[in-house]
């Protein structure tokens, strides 16, 4: 098997992340009341359990996540991760410092990792795009 990944150990890159936060989703079943009637009988409702709704993550925002880590050494390939199942093989970086044996950073899959700042912030417009939000 010949694998080809994105980047290389030694090589410094840009990161996204997604900013996610909880909102409170009203349930369209009972419109947020959290009762359902039938007939002269009055019940909880069976889609939120009588909440009138549920806390959903929502994608916000994607943004470079890494322009302070530039500046700190936080931009470096230090680890590659590869992770080979069945149907998919799944390629993660560890970004970040190498102290003789143990390492110091944080873990990103591929498609969070880009070359450059502006390659970065070019799928980051592209992503927010899809979501609406640009
Ligand atoms: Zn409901």
């Amino acid at each position: 098997m010949e694998l080809k990944t994105k980047f290389n150990i030694g090589d410094k890159v840009a990161t996204i992340q997604n900013f996610s936060e909880e909102v409170f989703k009203t349930c369209l079943t009972c419109e947020g009341s959290g009762k359902i009637q039938v007939k002269d009988k009055e019940f909880n409702c069976p889609d939120c359990y009588g909440n009138g709704g549920k806390e959903e993550w929502e994608t916000k925002k994607w943004n470079i996540s890494n322009d302070k880590g530039i500046l700190t050494g936080y931009d470096k390939v230090i680890k590659i991760d590869i992770d080979i199942s069945k149907n998919e093989i799944k390629i993660r970086y560890i970004l970040g410092y190498r102290y003789s044996e143990s390492y110091c950073g944080t873990l990103w899959s591929e498609d969070e990792v880009f070359g450059s700042i502006e390659e970065a912030q070019l799928e980051c417009d592209r992503r927010n795009k899809e979501l609406g939000i640009l």
